[in-house]
């Protein structure tokens, strides 16, 4: 029988949500490729979905559900059927409803798979139950909380916006692995002679893509970027009407905090040298219209927004 197309969404848990397309063969998959037609896909997919008719059908794959069969921690487990695991859940949980209440279920999850259906496709079964209810703060909502704490209800640009850019500045990511779909945009503001800057800690695959790499010791880029506003301030590049209109604070950074990050000093504690920082800041500064593009790493230290 020949292989039938079929549409699909990615399963795994990363936000770009591909859209596939799928050959399927006496059911079985066996081939994956990217949706031409998904307009973030763009028909390319990353290399953990590229192959994916290999995992999806691996032989070490699990295929049943298992249950414990000894003490926790020890490994021993043994598969068992759907019907029986669904009826040994089934019968637990009646019997904690009737004990203690549906709220004292608590379905523990976050996002798993990230399209719009699979993501929450748990909900109607819970809420119907009457389970407690998840606010899923597992992964990222620590960068959310401190997005909204320094930028307010200001969105963050939409990913496509860079294409528009003329100087897109990636900060602390290595796209070419963690972020191929945005880098649909930035390859074409490329196009079109938008400037690419990177900063990183190490040169890594992305780098080949920018046109300037600049590269701070670990933990040190804060005062990078202290360092850049000091400059805008310095030369006049800030939008002042802008900061009148919408920034709190604008007036205390520049009187406390930014005299004390010129060039020299921040090439004293990032390593990069001051005619970068300089130059960096003057490409920022004079773009029409900058994009800066951070990574998700700013997100897990201590210290990061
Ligand atoms: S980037 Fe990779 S993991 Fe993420 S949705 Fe696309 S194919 Fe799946």
């Amino acid at each position: 029988m020949a292989a039938t197309s079929h549409r699909s969404v990615c399963p795994y848990d990363c936000p770009d949500a591909c859209g596939l397309v799928v050959q399927v063969d006496g059911g079985r998959a066996v081939a994956v490729a990217g949706d031409p037609e998904h307009p973030f896909t763009r028909g390319a997919l990353c290399p953990k979905m590229n192959r994916y008719q290999d995992t999806v059908h691996h032989p070490e794959r699990l295929t049943t559900p298992l249950r414990r069969t000894g003490p926790k921690g020890t490994g021993a487990f043994a598969p068992v059927s759907w019907e029986e695991a669904l009826a040994q859940t089934a019968e637990r949980w009646r019997g904690i409803i009737a004990r203690h209440g549906a709220e004292a279920i608590l379905p523990y999850s976050y996002a798993g798979t990230m399209g719009l259906v699979q993501r929450n496709a748990g909900h109607a079964f819970f809420h119907r139950l009457g389970a407690s209810r998840l606010d899923r703060t597992i992964c990222s909502p620590a960068k959310d909380a401190g997005w909204s704490l320094v930028m307010g209800k200001t969105p963050a640009p939409s990913p496509d916006a860079c294409a528009a850019s003329d100087l897109i500045l990636l900060w602390g990511i290595n796209a070419v692995a963690t972020n191929v779909h945005g880098l649909h945009a930035v390859r074409e503001a490329k196009r079109k002679g938008a400037q690419v800057w990177l900063v990183d800690t190490y040169a890594h695959a992305t780098a080949p893509l920018c046109d300037r790499v600049v590269l701070v010791k670990p933990g040190t880029d804060g005062a990078l970027a202290l360092g850049i506003l000091h400059l805008l301030d310095r030369l006049g590049l800030c939008d002042e009407a802008f900061l009148a209109a919408h920034v709190q604070g604008a007036a205390g950074l520049r009187e406390r905090i930014l005299p004390g990050y010129p060039p020299e000093r921040v090439e004293a504690l990032t390593g990069v040298p001051a005619a970068t920082v300089r130059e960096l800041a003057e490409a920022y500064g004079r773009a029409r219209d900058p994009h800066l593009r951070p990574g998700n790493g700013l997100s897990r230290t201590a210290t990061g927004p």
